[in-house]
């Protein structure tokens, strides 16, 4: 007998349940997130590979040329500029020397002393090495202008060629941007291709288990795949079609269950009814109406579902209580009969008889299921 009646348990027991459903739900939803990673793998179209492909390797070579040529340039002419620095510097200093020597002998004349042999030598060396510092810097300056035109000439071609390439890599662009959304779609569908059989499948497996005792993990197992595939749908599908497709499933799930609720409602199930069968009789009230029952001590008492449990129960004389028959007085339904097996008054919306445990059908057969 006992099988058929299952039992909540204790409630350390459903904490228990409770918290490994979601462990469960959360691990199942991880596992599949290691699934989808592994077919994301999927090697994507590579844009060098394409640019190869597409444009004109003569253009990309010349390009690269015209970068390295500009480079050495760019390094010729900064070591042009340094050198022709360090000369400036001689320069400078050889005239300075030459400037002193001039400004001695003009001394000299003027105190009319003669300017000996090695003075004139000195002299005719330092205007020498002016004289050669002097070409040398001007040869260096000419190159420095030479290298800047050069410079410049190329940067002028590198601009022209940079904007032709602009144009050749545009239907680069174009055909990268289908190849990825092709990608894209063919991950989307071998990521779905796997994961909506698998929903089907625990769905499947819910819908037969629904009643049985492992209906709780099959459900998070549900739960889990179900939000997997929002996910990729979120991550694949362009936003436009995304919300339409989530909101078509989330409306489907919300009207399923307000059809449901609904109709539980206008047919309670034989488990629903009879739950509320109980807690009407353990409140003293009329389970179809909510009248209070007013039998034996309770006879000249008032009370509501709340108030129930706050009063305390009259106690009458067990010798003067009287245990019969009662129908409610404001919906005319029987409450209280006499079972056909020990003649006893037994409750008439309970299943069973306290007295002798016989037990009859209270629940029409046609709300069961
Ligand atoms: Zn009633
Ligand atoms: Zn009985």
């Amino acid at each position: 007998m006992s099988s058929s009646h299952p039992v909540s348990g204790p409630s350390h027991l459903r904490w228990l349940i409770g918290l490994f459903n979601v462990g469960f739900l959360v691990l199942f939803f991880w596992f599949t997130g290691f699934v989808v990673n592994d077919i994301g793998e999927i090697p994507a179209p590579s844009y060098a590979e394409l640019e190869s492909e597409l444009i004109d390797p003569n253009l990309l070579k010349s390009q690269l040329q015209f970068q390295q040529e500009l480079e050495l340039t760019r390094s010729e002419l900064d070591a042009e500029q340094r050198r022709l620095q360090t000369l400036r510097g001689e320069t400078d200093s050889s005239q300075k020397t030459m400037d002193q020597l001039l400004e001695f002998q003009r001394l000299r004349v003027e105190k009319s002393m003669a300017i000996s042999v090695d003075e004139q030598t000195a002299m005719a060396v330092a205007q020498r090495q002016f004289f050669e510092k002097q070409d040398q810097y001007q040869q260096r300056a000419a190159a420095v202008t030479q290298l800047n035109e050069e410079l410049l000439s190329l940067e002028q071609q590198q601009k022209k060629l940079l904007a032709q390439l602009d144009e050749s890599r545009q239907p680069v662009h174009r055909e990268y941007e289908q190849r990825m959304e092709q990608h894209n779609w063919k991950v989307a569908l071998w990521k779905l291709g796997v994961l909506i059989p698998l929903l089907l499948a625990v769905c499947g497996l819910f819908w037969g288990m629904r009643k049985g005792t492992y209906a709780a993990m099959v459900l998070m197992a549900v739960l889990a795949v179900s939000a997997r595939v929002i996910s990729v749908m979120h991550d694949h599908f362009p936003s436009q079609y995304f919300k339409y497709i989530f909101l078509g499933v989330i409306l489907a799930v919300v009207g399923r269950t307000l059809a449901y609720l609904l109709r539980s409602r206008a047919h309670p199930r034989a488990e629903v009814l009879l739950k509320r069968y109980r807690e009407a009789y353990e409140a003293f009230l009329c389970p179809v109406c909510d009248f209070p029952i007013r039998r034996g001590p309770w006879k000249f008492m008032a009370w509501t579902a709340k108030s129930v449990l706050k009063i305390t129960p009259p106690v009458g004389n067990p010798n003067e209580v009287s245990d019969e028959p009662y129908t409610c007085p404001a919906c005319s339904v029987s409450l209280y009969e006499k079972c056909v097996q020990c003649n006893s008054t037994r409750p008439s919306l309970l299943p069973t008889c306290p007295q002798c445990g016989f037990a009859a059908a209270v629940v029409p057969d046609s709300t069961r299921r």
